[in-house]
C-alpha cells in the first residue's frame, strides 16, 4: 500500500523572488489542493517550486525537472509561460521578453 501524501502547506514566499503566495490552482483542472511532492510555479517570478507539508515549497532542482515525464514537463513550460505571459500584462507589457 502507498502511503497518501499529506497536503502541502498553501500559503508561502516564494524563496526565490519573496512574493507571497496565498493560494494554489491545479494546472490540469483546478479541483485539487497540492499535496508533498507536486510541482508548482510561483505566480511572481514563475519559479518552478516543490510542494512540502511541513514547510514552503522549495525550489525544484534541475535533475527533478529533467526527471519529469514529457507530459508533466509541457505542463510545466506552459505554465512558465502563461505566469510570464499574466505578468507582463499586469506590468503594461506584452508579456514577452
Ligand atoms: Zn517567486
Amino acid at each position: 500500500m502507498i502511503a497518501e501524501r499529506r497536503l502541502a502547506q498553501l500559503a508561502f514566499v516564494c524563496p526565490q523572488c519573496g512574493k507571497v503566495n496565498e493560494c494554489a490552482t491545479f494546472a490540469r483542472d483546478g479541483n485539487h489542493s497540492p499535496r508533498e511532492g507536486d510541482l508548482g510555479v510561483c505566480f511572481g517570478c514563475a519559479a518552478a517550486l516543490i510542494y512540502q507539508a511541513d514547510a514552503p515549497p522549495r525550489m525544484a532542482t534541475g535533475d527533478e525537472i529533467r526527471g519529469l515525464q514529457k507530459a508533466d514537463a509541457d505542463l510545466l513550460a506552459r505554465t512558465i509561460c502563461a505566469v510570464i505571459a499574466v505578468r507582463g500584462a499586469a506590468e503594461g507589457g506584452s508579456g514577452r521578453p
